[in-house]
């Protein structure tokens, strides 16, 4: 089954270009997907593959049909690039293809997010939701491709190069692909499918609450209330036709924290007539590290807390009024994530003080949970995934990298796995990583994504 996809693709591989030594783009912002690359090493699942119903082979017929649609759709969208919140294009894209498909549109949620609605045919059944993210990164492409963005636009005050480095107009196409594929099923689907294409899941400078989370705040999670949500990633760190996934928790929460030390500026040559912020923010960097090392049980649970900014002063001699600090913390337990932030506030804050200065220590309000896939949903998902993908259908270590999907996944059981786009021949390894201006998609693998998509729908529903 797979072999058909990935000949059916051939014609659309037009995107090999030599991979280079992987490197991860600097990023200001809450990029937090950027280390989906370190996606460690895989094993085998172990679920025994589903029986196959003629549905099956019948949605694989209809992916098969769609799968030059859908490369289109995507080289579209990544020729047309649009930063977080600024989706309107892509939207629109969506939004005007569901109308057409007979789905129930809503759009404007989270700003340039669309909740789309289409009730089966065939009797009552689960509400099942399916979400792709639609923005692009602040990254100049350095692809070679006659598809390959040349958008800029201001970001953080920045005139900046726009790509989908990310992958994530892979993830448009392929559920404006499954949504094709289900109307035309309509008659054979109980239930309901809920469509989320969301925006800003990257997030933004200075936009406050967005993405995923705002969604869910102005009602995407309601009427129909999901039973259940699911989601992809396309990842560099899988071979295309391939699938990974994990119960339990998959991805680390993201929090961004800033310190603001305030002491009291002097020369550089007396410095008793002040109080240094440059040696107060450099004691608390170090006497953060010891919030992992020697307060969280990291046999039970890992964590980790980098410090990626210090800025103060302007010349060797002259102590400064003030020193900045920023960093993320990323966790894998709500518990976990929340006496770890206290921890970090009354560290900087019991440091300054103790140093005579003080530490303004502030949490960006867009972090993002620990990622939990629902272990019984997991469970019902793998022997579909076992079914499709066989050995190809892997179980991946957790992965520190982060996702804003736990906000829908708050309100439903959810699932999210990732999607090999690396293609065969070339070490996963070395390929250029999401969020690399060199980030290339085996469009192969968009067809592994559509596949899984509609076959989790078909054994979720009882599609017959
Ligand atoms: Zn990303
Ligand atoms: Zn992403």
């Amino acid at each position: 089954m797979l072999r058909i996809g990935l000949r059916a693709a051939r014609g659309f591989r037009a995107e090999s270009v030599p991979v280079e030594p992987a490197r991860r783009a600097l990023l200001k912002g809450a990029c937090t997907c950027a280390a989906l690359a370190f996606l460690p090493r895989a094993a085998a699942a172990q679920a025994a593959p589903a029986p196959a119903r003629p549905v099956h082979a019948d949605l694989d017929a209809a992916a098969r049909q769609i799968e030059a649609a859908m490369i289109a759709w995507r080289r579209d969208i990544h020729a047309h690039p649009e930063l977080g919140n600024r989706e309107r294009r892509t939207a629109a894209l969506a939004a005007q293809h569901l109308r057409g498909l007979g789905y129930e549109v809503r759009e404007g949620v989270g700003r340039t997010g669309i909740v789309a609605v289409l009730k089966g045919g065939a009797g009552p059944g689960p509400v099942v939701a399916l979400r792709a993210d639609m923005d692009a990164l602040p990254v100049r492409e350095e692809v070679d491709l006659p598809f390959a963005s040349k958008a800029r636009a201001v970001w953080g005050g920045q005139e900046v190069g726009v790509m989908h480095a990310c992958g994530h107009d892979c993830h448009v196409a392929i559920l404006m692909a499954a949504a094709q594929v289900l109307a035309a099923h309509r008659d054979r689907l109980p239930g309901t499918i809920k469509l989320l294409f969301q925006p800003a899941e990257e997030g933004t400078v200075g936009e406050g609450v967005c993405g995923a989370r705002l969604m869910v705040e102005e009602g995407a999670m309601r009427d129909p209330k999901p039973d259940m949500v699911f989601g992809l990633h396309v990842s560099s760190a899988l071979p295309t036709g391939s699938i990974g996934y994990r119960p339990g928790n998959a991805m680390a929460g993201a929090d961004r924290f800033q310190i603001k030390v305030t002491g009291r500026q002097t020369h550089g040559a007396m410095p008793w007539n002040g109080v240094d912020p440059i040696v107060i923010g450099s004691t608390i960097v170090t006497t953060l590290q010891t919030v992992v090392s020697r307060e969280t049980d990291v046999a039970r649970s890992p964590a980790v807390l980098s410090v990626g900014i210090f800025k103060g002063g302007l010349r060797n001699n002259i102590i400064p009024e003030t020193a900045e600090l920023e960093g993320t913390l990323r966790t894998f337990g709500e518990a976990q994530r929340a006496t770890a932030k206290r921890r970090v506030t009354e560290i900087a804050q019991s440091i300054a003080t103790g140093m005579n200065g003080k530490a303004e220590v502030t949490w960006d309000e867009n972090g993002y949970p620990p990622l939990h896939n629902d272990a019984a949903l997991t469970a019902r998902c793998a022997p579909t995934l076992a079914r499709l993908f066989g050995e190809h259908a892997r179980l991946v270590d957790p992965a520190m990298a982060s996702e804003d999907f736990p906000y829908f996944a708050k309100e439903a059981p959810g699932f999210f796995y990732f999607v090999g786009i690396t293609p065969p021949g070339t070490d996963p390894a070395k390929a250029a990583p999401n969020h690399s201006p060199r980030f290339t998609v085996d469009e192969a693998g968009l067809m592994t994504g559509l596949r899984a998509t509609l076959h989790l729908v078909a054994d979720a529903t009882g599609m017959a």
